[in-house]
């Protein structure tokens, strides 16, 4: 604790050297205008770091998505621009976040010759689209899976729209290979879908027909019982993609909150088969029952998990976090021959998450967020002895009375750039402030440049209405219960 201590203060004395040479009209964000929640740690990546620019998506107003680009040798900032309309988005700009759906926010990534992907829209794709043969459709408001492509190479200013990939889903992640193949994972529609990847060999351009990985389907014996899952994809060592999910029990007809237990199972590129962590060959796609002999890491019981991230050791072997209950995040890792007892890394609830960084297989670092006290904070925490204990390093971000939301890791990352926080103000209404977070803090731009949403706040101001509070928030939520067994 006392290296701690002494720790913070020789970096606070950093950090006042760095204000002090930075613009005092600098804030530390880069745009005031994402919009609900704006990026999550499943819909991933939403940056990435290619030659010299860090680029990034978010979902703002009217629930579209925006990209921005970071240029790390001149410290400049692009855009934001609009890159695509969302179909699910409301106008004007709902003030209560129960009517914002966020399930339309985007991933993004670079392809090889520097094209920039994005795709977003949907929260499973509407029924109108046509039939899903994987799934169930979503709403009538359910939006639909668009893919964007930037027209020019490393260029955020315009974005041609590819009519290439099933307009059912949502939570799109990319995973690009070495040799630059592309795969798309997502839901394949609504709760009661399958999850599945489409292949590109060709940058993006065409995609092949979806493959079903895991399977969603009523219980046998019980019809309005459905099992689904919630899922995680990265690149793994070498031609891997790893894949760590965790199940939900849903209601069909309705919706549940479960989520429960941990699952882990790896695709080879070379053949695009599965095998679990101890390398038996898996048939896809995976039901709950076979998930539970094969791919299961922890059961927890009744009680609630809810996915994490993924990250593998020099040997391929993975390390995972998932969030466990109230708000603890339990780390496990493959050790070569079992997964070890998974551990919470920060103790007490909150609302902790993040990613995580490999530096071997026991010497682990992963960047959270976290509450101290009433203070919310962004920061490493770090094992040295394969994840037994965790040590909490200074924080890079905090703010009392406040907190931040956390995306996954910036895909090929740099101290400069390793994740995208958002951040709300209360009198802000549902717009957020957006940044760039490296080691030493947040990349940052001038306020002029920054702001983007004078127009609504005062538009919303002179109307009259009111920003939703924690308090009205919960007050909403109890009238909404009332009015149901009414
Ligand atoms: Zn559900």
């Amino acid at each position: 604790m006392k290296i701690f201590n002494r720790y913070s203060a020789f970096l606070l004395g950093a950090v006042v050297l760095v204000s002090q040479a930075a613009n005092v009209a600098d804030v530390d964000y880069f745009t005031d205008n994402g919009f609900g929640n704006p990026s999550s740690t499943l819909q991933h990546p939403t940056g990435e770091y290619y030659k010299g620019t860090t680029y990034i998506a978010y979902q703002g107003p009217h629930e579209d998505a925006w990209v921005a680009a970071y240029n790390h040798a001149n410290k400049k900032w692009l855009g934001p621009v609009l890159a695509g309309v969302n179909l699910m988005g409301k106008t004007p700009d709902p003030v209560k976040n129960d009517d914002v759906d966020n399930h339309g926010k985007p991933a993004m990534m670079v392809d090889e010759k520097g094209y920039i992907h994005v795709v977003y829209g949907a929260h499973g794709g509407s029924p109108l689209l046509g039939k899903n043969t994987l799934g169930a459709p979503g709403s009538l408001r359910g939006g639909k899976l668009t893919h964007l492509v930037s027209k020019n190479p490393e260029d955020i200013s315009a974005w041609v729209k590819l009519d290439n990939i099933s307009p059912f889903g949502t939570y799109p992640q990319f995973v690009q290979m070495d040799d630059g193949d592309i795969y798309l994972f997502y839901r394949h529609g609504s709760h009661w879908s399958d999850w599945v990847y489409q292949k590109s060999t060709d940058s993006g351009r065409t995609f092949q027909p979806p493959v079903s990985i895991l399977k969603h389907k009523a219980q046998q014996g019980k019809p309005t019982e459905h099992d689904s899952w919630y899922a995680w994809f990265a690149k793994g060592q070498g031609d891997t993609i790893t894949a760590s999910y965790v199940y939900h029990r849903c209601d069909n007809p309705g919706h549940t909150n479960d989520r429960n237990n941990t699952y882990f199972m790896k695709m080879n590129g070379k053949d695009d088969s599965w095998e679990n962590a101890a390398g038996e060959r898996l048939t896809v796609s995976v039901t709950k029952e076979y998930a539970d002999k094969k791919t299961l890491i922890f059961n927890s019981g009744e009680e609630r998990t809810n996915h994490g991230t993924c990250r593998v050791d020099k040997q391929g072997n993975p390390h995972l976090f998932f969030r466990y209950d109230k708000g603890q995040v339990r780390y496990s890792r493959w050790t070569g021959k079992a997964w070890t007892m998974p551990v919470a890394v920060i103790p007490g609830g909150g609302s902790a998450d993040g990613d995580m960084v490999v530096e071997s297989p026991t010497t682990v670092r992963m960047i959270l967020t976290s509450n101290n006290g009433n203070t919310g904070e962004v920061g490493w925490w770090k094992t040295a002895d394969g994840g037994q204990t965790w040590a909490k390093e200074r924080p890079i971000m905090a703010k009392p009375g406040g907190s931040y939301d956390i995306s996954a890791l910036i895909e090929n990352f740099t101290a400069e750039g390793l994740v995208i926080l958002s951040e709300g103000q209360p009198s802000d209404y549902l717009y957020k402030r957006m940044m760039l977070v490296g080691e030493n803090g947040p990349a940052k731009r001038p306020a002029a440049e920054a702001s983007y949403i004078q127009e609504q706040l005062t538009a919303l101001r002179e109307a009259g209405v009111q920003p939703e509070t924690k308090e009205s928030r919960a007050a909403g939520k109890k009238a909404k219960k009332k009015n149901k067994t009414n």
